[in-house]
């Protein structure tokens, strides 16, 4: 009984969603977006269905951005390579290459394009200019949205850490309180932007508590309401990229 689906469809500003209601033994309600595009919603057992359809109908921004981003990642499965056309994820939108025959190296990213300049079109030297420009983006966007993060971690008197930021295999992100360092993964960069930040509170709430205690989830709670949203679709994007 109690893992029991019902569909239910509301209607939004952005249009229909149809989602998969099922209710469990939880405290709050919580919206995953699945691979294959369809909308799952878990809710405490005596939420009556209004209220569920309230809480999609408020949270239809993140659940449309969501379905995008999970179906432009799906249409990426081949292998990259660097030759117009190819497909690279930027903060969850897939940006097709242009490769452009200009004079001075550089890369821009607009319009759904990323537009590759150079005199030397040979996938090795497209390869580096778009590493190069991944590593930029990286540093400017990681850094901002610390720094904006820090914000809400200013009254429990965290420091604005030291951030490292490079590829890691295993993890998103680590922190040592003790020395103020934090590191990002390099890959979160092809991912919404939705998804970096929470990292980024995920691993800012270490500061408080080291382990995943339930203190430390409830206090990241307080600071993210959202935050598994947000990691369920992390896991979703990046699912999808690894298949
Ligand atoms: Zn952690």
């Amino acid at each position: 009984m109690n893992n029991k689906e019902i569909l239910r469809t509301v209607e939004t500003q952005l249009g229909e969603i149809k989602y998969i209601l099922t209710y469990k033994k939880i405290k709050n309600i919580y919206i995953r977006v699945r691979r294959d595009c369809t909308v799952a919603v878990s809710a405490p057992l005596r939420v009556p269905a209004e209220k569920t359809d309230e809480f999609v109908i408020s949270r239809c921004e993140f659940i449309f951005k969501a379905i995008k981003s999970i179906a432009s990642a799906a249409q990426c499965r081949t292998t990259v390579t660097f030759t117009d056309g190819s497909v690279f994820f930027f903060l969850g939108e897939g940006l097709r290459l242009k490769i452009n025959a200009g004079s001075t190296d550089h890369a821009e990213a607009g319009n759904g394009s990323l537009t590759v300049h150079t005199a030397d079109s040979s996938p090795e030297h497209i390869q580096k200019i778009i590493e190069d420009w991944y590593r930029n983006e990286c540093k400017k966007i990681f850094l901002k949205a610390v720094s904006e993060i820090h914000k809400s971690f200013i009254p429990y008197n965290v420091p604005l850490p030291e951030i490292t930021i490079r590829e890691m295999t295993s993890r998103w992100g680590s922190c040592n309180p003790y020395k103020n360092k934090m590191t990002l993964n390099s890959v979160l960069i092809k991912s919404p932007m939705s998804c970096i930040e929470y990292v980024i509170v995920h691993e800012f709430c270490h500061y408080i508590h080291q382990n995943h205690s339930k203190d430390f989830y409830s206090f990241m709670q307080k600071i993210l309401p959202d935050w598994k949203e947000r990691k369920n679709m992390l896991e979703e994007f990046f699912l999808i990229k690894n298949n």
